[in-house]
């Protein structure tokens, strides 16, 4: 009886039941150091992130990761947008997130890029290998969402595979000619070149056999008839054919990640700076202020007039720091005027697309990837 009214009693209480520690506030020294990186003029201090809860827990300082602190305050705040670049702040995050983002967009976000050249004849001064490797660097402007992934025991066809061909030759007599990447040629049937042409000649009725088995043209599917695949710049230079010299390939692309081949990669580069924050820590004037502005030589400071006959300097564009220091060097007194610091949560981050996919919906994309993986977390778990 007595182990039984234990038992209910254990049930009564979990640790959710307990009260939460007190979300105090942190003297500023502390919540200076949770809060910012400070650059100093030898190396940049608090650098660490401190995201675990116990961390202030003595001073009766709550700093445990809520969802619904977080979902208050995280933000995202689109600062330039083109068809190419994307920069946005992320607010809110801790740098781990925003590293995986960051992560993800170079290697995990799929696209389609050549994978596989059948050259018939190349006798340019580009190797086939070399020039295979060339046209797989080429941005196809194709959505890799329409496609999907192929495997070896795969059979190319009409989801999985774009093919192009690209036929050119040199007169003779005539110049040379430069071959770009406007040259390859979409070819929605499939593959033209035949697999085995005895084949195609024993059985005069049949269609001859080619390198992929397409059901239907591509572009007698919805999504390809105002949207035909090609490459995404069409300048690209492949090869230059003297007289005489002939390219014929056909270059099947399909769909892959950068983690596999950096041609699959839908980012040039992405990238993120924490913000910077440049601090004033007193009153800087007249011929100090003019030589605290000269230093800077991305013109942070601003000089200001306020009467008397007499100058200080503001700080006007903190954004533009590039953490050079310059401002700081040069003895003591100059780290007793300026402070440089970095807001740890608050990410500067660019994403510069090569073409196949707006740089928005690369990010999209990027969440929906990171999404899935803590999902399949999730599953592991439970
Ligand atoms: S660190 Fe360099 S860029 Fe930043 S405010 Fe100082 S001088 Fe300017």
């Amino acid at each position: 009886m007595a182990e039984n009214e234990g038992k209910e009693e254990e049930k009564k209480f979990s640790i959710w039941d307990l009260p939460d520690v007190p979300m105090g506030k942190l003297p500023p020294h502390l919540e200076l150091q949770r809060t910012r990186v400070v650059c100093n003029v030898d190396a940049p201090i608090h650098t660490e992130s401190i995201q675990y809860s116990g961390a202030y827990a003595s001073m009766g300082v709550d700093n445990s990761l809520r969802l619904d602190h977080f979902s208050n305050n995280f933000r995202v705040e689109v600062v330039r947008l083109t068809e190419e670049v994307m920069e946005f702040d992320m607010i809110g995050i801790d740098a781990a997130i925003a590293n995986a983002f960051r992560r993800i967009l170079i290697a995990e976000v799929p696209t389609m890029a050549i994978e596989k050249v059948l050259i018939a004849n190349n006798t340019s001064i580009v190797q086939d290998e070399v020039l295979s490797h060339r046209l797989g660097l080429i941005p196809i402007s194709a959505d890799p969402r329409l496609f999907e992934y192929m495997s070896d025991n795969d059979q190319p066809n009409e989801k999985n595979t774009i093919v192009f061909k690209l036929h050119v030759r040199c007169k003779k007599g005539g110049p040379r000619f430069t071959v770009k990447s406007d040259e390859l040629k979409w070819l929605p049937q499939g593959s033209e070149f035949v697999k085995d042409s005895r084949s195609a000649t024993s059985s005069s009725n049949s269609k001859p056999e080619t390198y992929t088995s397409f059901t239907c043209r591509q572009d007698s599917l919805p999504d390809f008839v105002n949207n035909a695949p090609g490459p995404k710049y069409l300048d690209i230079i492949t090869a230059i054919l003297g007289p005489g010299q002939e390219i014929e390939l056909e270059a099947h692309a399909v769909k892959g990640i950068g983690k596999t081949h950096a041609k699959w990669s839908p980012v040039g580069t992405a990238w993120y700076r924490m913000l910077p924050e440049v601090v004033l820590l007193k009153e800087v004037e007249d011929d100090v202020a003019e030589e605290l502005k000269r230093r800077c030589p991305v013109n942070v400071f601003d000089i200001e007039d306020i009467g008397n006959g007499k100058k200080s300097a503001t700080v006007a564009r903190p954004r533009d720091c590039t953490l050079c220091r310059e401002c700081i060097r040069g003895g003591e007194e100059w780290e007793k005027r300026v402070a440089l610091r970095r807001v740890k949560d608050h990410f500067i981050f660019t994403i510069e697309s090569t073409g196949a996919l707006p740089p928005e919906v690369l990010f999209t994309e990027a969440v929906k990837v990171l999404e899935d993986k803590c999902e399949r977390v999730i599953t592991d778990l439970s």
